[in-house]
């Protein structure tokens, strides 16, 4: 099964349907960007080295508050 990682290979989400390639162009709009849109249900996250953080950011354009997530090992 195909899976992506971060760079130290903390986090990793495996793939687990492909999404078509065709609607792949279209949402990176460029020849040398992969982007892969899945449903949040279709998502899970492997940490098993407890390196996934989160965060608040409320400074941006539209005035929420978001939950930002990232790897503390690669930052
Ligand atoms: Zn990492």
């Amino acid at each position: 099964m195909p899976e992506g990682r971060c760079n130290y290979a903390s986090l990793k989400v495996p793939i687990t349907k492909m999404p078509k390639a065709g609607k792949c162009r279209c949402a990176g709009s460029a020849p040398g960007l992969i982007v892969y849109m899945f449903d949040k249900s279709e998502v899970s996250i492997n940490d098993s080295k407890g390196a996934l953080k989160s965060y608040k950011d409320s400074d941006i354009t539209s005035g929420n508050t978001i939950i930002r997530q990232f790897c503390s090992n690669c930052g």
